[in-house]
């Protein structure tokens, strides 16, 4: 892990909460780093410094901590923003992708309209873990013509090889790896 003491005091106000939302699973609670506004805009900087390289037209953020740094990062860059978002909530036209989870299965939507052929999209998330719902976000976005040139994380749960499940060839970024 680089030496930015920037990303020190990102790591120290992360807080583990273990066997949340059930048995087993060590829950990553980035809130303290979001009420914290020196630490929540140093960690806005160095993803911006990230993603500004891909020089992306649009950043698309997943449901709902994604929003979070996506929304931010779009509102740096001065441009658009698109929520990928749960089955069910977008209330115009929209395509869909399902996935595995864990246990059973979910979906995600984008409006059909989000993102066209020429856009260039950095997909943003909170965490990556398995990668199944990044995956099937950037294959979501892909399907409506647009390039996705980075997908950007602020935390790897690297030991779970998410990449795995993310289309090979396209850069994962991630600003905190455990
Ligand atoms: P996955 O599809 O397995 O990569 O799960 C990714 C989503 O689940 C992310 O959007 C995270 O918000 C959430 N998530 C999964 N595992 C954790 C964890 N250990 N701590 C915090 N969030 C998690």
């Amino acid at each position: 892990m680089s030496t930015d003491p920037r990303l020190e005091n990102i790591l120290s106000d992360i807080r583990d909460v273990p066997d949340f939302p059930k048995p087993g699973i060590l829950f990553k609670d980035i809130t303290p780093v979001l009420g914290n506004p020196k630490r929540f805009n140093e960690a806005l900087s160095l993803m911006e410094e990230r993603v500004t390289a891909h020089q992306p037209t649009k950043i698309a953020g997943i449901d709902a901590r994604g929003f979070i740094f996506g929304a931010a990062l779009a509102d740096r860059l001065d441009i658009g923003f698109i929520p990928v978002r749960k089955k069910g909530k977008l209330p115009w036209e929209t395509i869909g992708k399902a996935y595995t989870l864990e246990y059973g299965e979910a979906e995600i939507e984008v409006h059909q309209d989000a993102a066209k052929e020429g856009d260039r999209v950095v997909l943003v998330d909170d965490l990556l873990a398995t990668g199944g719902t990044a995956g099937a976000a950037c294959a979501l976005l892909q399907s409506t013509g647009a390039e996705v040139p980075l997908i950007s994380f602020f935390i790897e749960l690297s030991f779970l090889d998410g990449r795995s499940k993310l289309p090979q060839g396209i850069p994962v970024d991630a600003l905190i790896q455990y």
